[in-house]
């Protein structure tokens, strides 16, 4: 199949922390990756900022050397990388000062979309977005987009959407949820909206249970500070695993267009029902051996943070009342792998011999790694000697369907496109993200009040057995994290 590239608008889009991990490492590749496949405007710029004193040679070494880093296989072309490394400016900015504000102004041109990508922490995106109102950088054109966290409760998070809403208006906020830029998660709408299959057996009629599953192999390592103060409930769940249940549970928007998929969305928040601990689990990881702990890793031992979480969801509509929606994420699991299963109920009468550890109909939608589909179905054992039944897979890998293709955006660059385009269906509205504090904050504060401990897991196994309990009680039990 032959990619097709959407042309965009020219834009001059302004990288704020540049010089840190994310911009190195994810952005500023995808921003070459769409250059290399022809999507910048001939005369679309990338203005690198950050406080780092730097002269615009300096700036293109720092992205030459990220590139070759972190993007080597389209970076080995010199001639592209110079063409691209053309296209950058730099621009030395302290957020919280006065300097480099008005550099920035005359940095920028007047006809083209204006983008202002924070990659830096929160407490900069207010002091940020004041200067680019007050030194009249912002238009009523440009585009703000930030970074998760969005807060750590209801009140900072609407204390963020506060800041940014006092000189941006909603309709130019992007908030970023990279889950949301993958190419199964898109493929989700389009398997449930633009198929007649689906749509009648989506619903608690059909469907027994719903398993969403992110799991990581790694650890906290390097960042085990921040995420001692986050845990698997604030950092994962909160967005992306609700997100994903979102997408998964809402009914049809009457339209493709950001508001109309986002309405739906918030309406599933607001129907998520309040979750008893009882229907919790938490875990923190400890070492099989050496010193691979999260206590070690986030350097507090006697910490309470969880580094895994599960729970079982009940949405309070129509469509889902009766069907269980069990979330579960962690890190330093048996493997890295994120998926959502459809569990569909049995036949109604079965006419064939039990079949031992038979599973039934399942759809299952992999995001990580090999994106693809698959849909578990029950057949006929081959071979003679009666009728015996077998399950078997009918298999789709994106990659190998669709090809080059499929592989051919990550998630932040098909995003940043988004951006410039001006389309913000992929990107979480402030009521969303606001809804979302509201149904988890008083789960956190549950365990938060009484100090409660999460459970022990060894590194590398599928968490905790409680996790296990919570389904196998209700007589069923997780997918494999394979
Ligand atoms: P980081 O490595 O610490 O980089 C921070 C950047 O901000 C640096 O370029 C730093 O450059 C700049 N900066 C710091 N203080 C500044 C100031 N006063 N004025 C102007 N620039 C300033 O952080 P990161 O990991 O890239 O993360 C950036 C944001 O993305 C954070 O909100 C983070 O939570 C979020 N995020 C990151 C990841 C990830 O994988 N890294 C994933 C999801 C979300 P100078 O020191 O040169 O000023």
């Amino acid at each position: 199949m032959v990619s097709r590239v959407i042309p965009v608008d020219s834009f001059d889009l302004v990288l704020f922390g540049v010089t840190g991990d994310l911009a190195r490492r994810k952005i500023l590749p995808g921003l070459f990756h769409r250059f290399i496949v022809g999507q910048m405007p001939e005369d679309a710029r990338v203005i690198g900022s950050a406080r780092t004193d730097m002269d615009r040679a300096g700036f293109q070494n720092l992205v030459r050397t990220s590139l070759l880093e972190f993007a080597p296989e389209t970076a080995k072309s010199n001639e592209a990388l110079s063409a691209f490394l053309d296209r950058l400016d730099y621009v030395k900015v302290d957020a919280t000062g006065d300097k480099g504000w008005s550099e920035l102004v005359e940095t920028l041109r007047p006809d083209v979309v204006r983008a202002f990508y924070l990659s830096v922490t929160p407490s900069l995106f207010g002091p940020i977005a004041a200067n680019l109102s007050e030194h009249g950088i912002a238009t009523p054109d440009s585009r703000i987009v930030v970074e998760k966290p969005f807060g750590r409760d209801l009140e900072t998070s609407k204390a963020l959407n506060a800041e940014l809403r006092r000189c941006f208006d909603e309709h130019q906020i992007y908030r970023i949820d990279h889950y949301l830029g993958k190419e199964t998660v898109q493929n989700l709408m389009a398997l449930r909206f633009a198929n007649s299959l689906w749509e009648p057996l989506w619903n608690s009629t059909h469907v027994d249970h719903v398993q969403i599953t992110v799991s990581e192999s790694l650890g906290v390592e390097g960042r085990g500070e921040y995420y001692n103060r986050s845990g698997a409930m604030r950092d994962m769940v909160q967005n992306h695993l609700v997100q994903l249940l979102c997408l998964t549970a809402m009914e049809p928007p009457s339209k493709l267009a950001s508001n109309a998929v986002r309405d739906e969305k918030v309406k599933v928040i607001e129907a998520l029902e309040p979750v008893p601990q009882s229907d919790i689990v938490r875990g923190q990881y400890r070492a099989v051996s050496g010193k691979d702990s999260y206590v070690e890793h986030a350097g507090d031992p006697n910490s309470l943070t969880e580094s895994f979480i599960a729970m079982k969801i009940n949405i309070g509509n129509w469509r889902w009342a009766g069907t269980p929606f069990y979330l579960r994420t962690g890190k330093k699991l048996r493997a890295r792998s994120s998926e959502i299963a459809i569990v569909f109920r049995d036949p109604p009468h079965m006419i064939f011999p039990k079949m031992e550890g038979r599973r039934g109909n399942a759809l299952i939608i992999r995001l990580q790694p090999d994106e693809g589909i698959t849909l578990r179905t029950t057949i006929k054992e081959p071979g003679p000697g009666g009728m015996r039944l077998a399950e078997v897979t009918l298999d789709m890998t994106f990659a190998e369907a669709l090809g080059e293709q499929a592989q051919a955006q990550d998630a932040y660059e098909r995003l940043i496109m988004d951006v410039i385009r001006g389309d913000q269906t992929l990107f979480m509205r402030g009521d969303e993200v606001e809804a979302a504090w509201e149904w988890a904050d008083p789960m956190i504060a549950g365990w938060e009040g009484a100090a409660l401990r999460p459970a022990p897991y060894d590194a590398g196994s599928s968490g905790p057995e409680d996790a296990l309990m919570l389904l196998h009680r209700d007589g069923r039990r997780w997918r494999e994290i394979e």
